[in-house]
């Protein structure tokens, strides 16, 4: 079988980056690895990885397997027992459990910034690359230009880039990449609180997902970001996420009251959301966010040459945890047909496009994301939203 000499470029570190880049140095395939970023975005968050995880652990090598707990936000967290407790969903009136998403096989939390630093190790990564442009030439390749000026060619680039992802904006131009806002009002920071308070929302708060639904059409979420020291309650670092439907033109503009709004809304809240958000530091940094989605639409792979991953080629929102799952499983996938090519199996081509026809179906669960989301702002028929149906479990499985 013929081996094809391959240079893949990837733009943008994040989880799907990374465990392609991962995945195709497991398989000797030259791969450049580019991020804008030359500090860490101050962003952070926990992801829960449930089916995906073993596809993770697939790409990875031995060593970074091992350093996997180390990405938690509490590392003495076993995957089993977080597993075991799920993902707890609340009634928010009242504090009552609704429903404990349960994921026997073990579910990992994730946290996004060291995640991203600690599987960057042992890979071919340069920072401060923001990609601008693409441009194709008659030898069948691909050239990813910079704002630095320079440039990277290869056979193939793949944007995972993120939700506003400019590789998709090359492929699709600027109005169809562009995402859509859904029109909730959307706060996501972290907080910290004296020892007691802290030991005593670690004791009620479940260790990986802790949401809940409010009749007022409210949703919100408590979780751990990081336990820096495992004995002092007073280094760890909880977040708050929490949307309801802009309702009036502060939410609209939104503006920078935002603690004063969100206290605003927490008339009828039990416990553990409300003393939460009593407890809160009255000068608390809250940033502006919004909610914003991409549901793929097909692109033009420019004869195999370039494609997407993870969030670029379909972003959703975070109230059924998918998007990091999803954006493993394309790496997996994107890893498998590029060994396709590299021994003779698949033309760059047949195999791009069967990787995109992929991604596209998987994106699926755009739809079913903002429906999840609609629902925990819709109490009385929140029991029939996809939770209830799907669990956490990929769509279509
Ligand atoms: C609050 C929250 C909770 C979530 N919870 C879950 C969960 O429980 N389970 C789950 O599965 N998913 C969850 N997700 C979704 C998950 O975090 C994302 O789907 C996943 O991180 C996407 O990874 P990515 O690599 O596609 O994109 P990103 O992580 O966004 O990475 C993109 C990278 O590209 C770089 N980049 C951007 N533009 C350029 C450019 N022009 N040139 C070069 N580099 C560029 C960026 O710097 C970045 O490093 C959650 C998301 C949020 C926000």
């Amino acid at each position: 079988m013929e081996e094809k000499p391959l240079h893949v470029i990837v733009v943008g570190a994040g989880l799907a980056g990374l465990a392609i880049a991962h995945g195709l140095r497991k398989h000797s395939i030259s791969c450049q690895l580019v991020d804008r970023e030359t500090t860490p975005r101050d962003r952070n968050w926990g992801i829960t990885l449930s089916w995906a995880l073993p596809l993770l652990e697939g790409l990875l090598p031995p060593d970074l397997v091992a350093r996997l707990q180390d990405c938690q936000p509490d590392t003495s967290l076993p995957v089993a027992s977080a597993g075991e407790q799920g993902v707890l969903i609340r009634d928010g009136a009242t504090g009552a459990i609704k429903i404990r998403v349960l994921y026997p096989d073990g579910v990992r939390r994730m946290q996004i910034q060291k995640t991203k630093r600690i599987l960057s190790s042992g890979l071919n990564l340069q920072h401060g690359k923001k990609l601008l442009d693409l441009t194709y030439d008659t030898l069948d390749q691909a050239t990813a230009h910079f704002a630095d000026g320079t440039s990277e060619t290869g056979n193939v680039v793949v944007g995972a880039d993120g939700g506003s992802s400019q590789v998709r904006r090359c492929l699709l131009g600027e109005e169809a990449a562009a995402q859509e806002v859904l029109p909730y009002a959307f706060m996501n920071f972290p907080f910290t609180l004296p020892a007691d308070k802290a030991r005593w929302l670690d004791s009620v708060m479940n260790p990986s997902v802790d949401v809940a639904p409010h009749p007022k059409s409210m949703y919100m979420g408590l979780f751990l970001l990081d336990k820096p020291d495992l004995e002092r309650p007073t280094t760890w670092v909880f977040y708050v996420l929490v949307t309801w439907p802009i309702a009036s033109e502060e939410d609209e503009v939104n503006s920078e009251n935002r603690l004063e709004r969100l206290r605003a809304h927490m008339e009828g809240w039990a416990d553990p959301y409300k003393s939460v958000v009593e407890w809160l530091a009255d000068d608390i940094t809250i940033g502006a966010d919004q909610l914003r989605i991409w549901h793929p639409k097909k692109w033009d792979n420019q004869d195999g040459r370039a494609t997407l991953a993870g969030d670029a080629a379909h972003s959703m929102t975070f109230h059924r945890g998918q998007g990091g799952n999803l954006a493993i499983k394309d790496a997996d996938e994107f890893v498998k047909r590029m060994v396709d090519v590299k021994e003779g199996r698949l033309s760059l081509k047949d195999a791009m496009d069967e990787y995109d026809k992929g991604v596209v179906a998987r994106g699926e669960e755009v739809e079913i994301s903002r429906l999840q989301a609609a629902a925990f702002h819709d109490y009385e028929n929140f029991d029939n939203s996809p939770v209830f149906k799907m669990g956490i479990k990929p769509a279509g499985s």
